[in-house]
């Protein structure tokens, strides 16, 4: 059954069960005791809508024909309130760049409620960008276009390349202008301000737990972490069962487990977050925040799109799975005190490293087509990526087309013609050097294709396909989201639904897209939004 927007009921469990902030003004200050504070959105000049995702609406079993009215666009930038919302905002801590920052919570996020859906999930509606909050610290609550496009837009592109995400169920231009310093360096701009509506089964990071531990607040720590085991977890307890210290300590287990399969899925199709902070890391495993981020595209394993981090690049590419340890290795210490003993939680980060090692494993085997992983892959991937680095190589592309390496290629050919398969990705003529070394490469690579081939019975068709489903063909690379972000301010909206249409699809040719499926231009190298982003936004 499909809702009219005044129909969307709301069940708003967390604000029900957990402890609120007493205090109702909206001004910044340290909350203590509480979980969120209520508090309302700021109202906008005159919302516009510019993109709405229709998969995110049947999440909430919303009617199609809503999102393209005036009451929409009121609600998801704040101006309007449905009947059953209680908008608040949610309190939480973090560890950013490796150091304890104390309270920062939901600084511009605020969350409208909870939807129960005709299957019975539950999906959390948050506005981000709608206004200060108590947790606004020196900031003003708001968002820019340029930085929502890109969030709106990756939440849907990391679903539909099976990555665990927040989604988007929309995008509102709200008529105001913005004033960002969009590098820190004393030339601030106003700029458009827009709201995006995201979309989860919950919000919560590991923040919001280490706030809690590090005040000391063990009644609210308990609370919360009951609460989400119960609403989230509920598998974790057995009928009739209360929440034990096993309990909790299978949780964290699967807060790791889910972790390390996210950071998989990032390293398979060369996303980084650019800003792994322990509040920007989902208790779901879910990938969240989208600020910073980039899609590597000369495979270059250091480096980060964060120029707020170009110094240490403590969050560069090859770093994310051991900065993923290190975020859990906090949750651990936060939630020590419900366990009261170190060695299960320390197997816990031991099932990470296994979890991310097997899964590591079984994406390399499929994206380079091969039906298991066995003893000698690890080298003959060691040697890829050490070859890949010779010469500035497209990673997207490289893979995509590697899929069309023919394991029955005569191999007494010229290492010049062997290599051709894979020219595409080469973004400057490649060296002689690379060209031996990529040919090597690929010899090897047939041989051990071939070994398939003779044991299993495997085809070219069938290992292309597989390769196919593991290697995206089209992502959301920096400059094309800026193309739609140059379109979107000067009030054309075309591009930002043409690369959500685009990336619904990102592992299946799409011949009327193909001009996506193309190495990033050579304006975008040193262009600000296309190699270079920076933390405002
Ligand atoms: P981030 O680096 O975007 O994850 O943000 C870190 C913290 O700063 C979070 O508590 C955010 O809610 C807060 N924050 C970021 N930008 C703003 C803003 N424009 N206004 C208020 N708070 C913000
Ligand atoms: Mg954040």
């Amino acid at each position: 059954m499909l809702n009219t927007l005044n129909q969307l009921s709301f069940d708003n469990r967390f604000v029900r069960e957990l402890p609120a902030d007493p205090t109702a003004d909206n001004y910044r200050r340290q909350v203590t005791g509480a979980c969120y504070s209520f508090v309302q959105p700021t109202p906008v000049r005159s919302p516009q809508l510019i993109c709405a995702a229709t998969e995110v609406a049947d999440l909430i079993n919303l009617d199609h024909a809503e999102l393209k009215t005036d009451l929409f666009s009121q609600i998801f930038s704040g101006n309007k309130i449905l009947s059953g919302m209680q908008p608040h905002a949610c309190c939480y801590g973090g560890h950013q760049f490796g150091n304890w920052a104390g309270q920062l919570g939901d600084g511009r996020a605020i969350n409208l409620g909870e939807i129960k859906n005709a299957q019975g999930e539950y999906w959390t509606l948050q506005l981000k960008g709608a206004g200060p909050t108590p947790y606004s610290r020196t900031a003003d609550g708001l968002a820019v276009l340029r930085s929502s496009v890109r969030e709106f837009l990756c939440s849907e592109a990391m679903h539909h390349l099976g990555v665990p995400t927040t989604r988007a169920l929309s995008l509102v231009l709200t008529g105001e202008q913005v004033r960002r310093d969009m590098f820190y360096d004393g030339n601030p701009q106003l700029e458009p301000g827009a709201v995006v509506c995201r979309v989860a089964q919950s919000f919560t990071r590991f923040g919001n737990f280490e706030i809690l531990s590090a005040r000391n607040d063990i009644d609210v720590l308990k609370q919360l972490t009951n609460f989400t085991i119960q609403t989230d977890f509920p598998h974790l307890i057995c009928s009739n069962e209360t929440i034990t210290r096993e309990t909790y300590v299978k949780w964290f287990e699967e807060i790791c487990i889910r972790t390390a399969k996210m950071i998989a899925h990032w390293m398979r199709v060369g996303f980084v977050h650019g800003v792994m902070n322990t509040d920007n890391m989902s208790i779901l495993g879910l990938t969240i925040d989208y600020g910073p981020y980039g899609w590597l595209e000369g495979y270059d394993p250091d480096w980060t799109p964060n120029t707020t981090d170009a110094q240490g690049r403590r969050y560069r590419f090859i770093n994310q799975p051991q900065v993923a340890l290190w975020n859990l290795a906090q949750l651990g210490n936060a939630i020590y005190p419900l366990v009261d003993a170190v060695e299960p939680l320390q197997e816990c980060l031991n099932a990470y490293r296994r979890t991310y090692a097997e899964q590591w494993q079984a994406d390399m085997a499929n994206k380079l087509g091969l039906k298991d992983f066995i003893e000698g892959d690890a080298q003959l991937i060691e040697n890829l990526y050490g070859t890949l680095q010779l010469t500035e190589t497209d990673m997207t592309i490289f893979f995509r087309l590697l899929a069309n390496v023919d394991a029955q290629v005569p191999l007494p050919i010229k290492d010049s013609e062997l290599i051709d398969v894979v020219r595409l990705a080469y973004y400057t003529e490649p060296s002689a050097d690379t060209v031996s070394a990529m040919a090597r490469w690929l010899r090897d690579y047939v041989i051990r294709l071939q070994s398939d081939f003779v044991l299993y019975g495997e085809t070219h068709d069938r290992r292309k396909a597989r390769m196919n489903s593991h290697n995206p063909k089209y992502v959301l690379r920096n400059y094309m989201a800026q193309q739609a972000i140059d379109k979107a301010t000067l009030g054309d909206f075309t591009e930002v639904e043409r690369l959500l249409q685009l990336l619904r699809n990102p592992y299946d040719d799409q011949p009327e897209y193909d001009i996506y499926f193309a190495k990033r231009p050579e304006w975008a190298r040193t262009k600000a939004g296309c190699s270079m982003l920076s933390c405002s936004s």
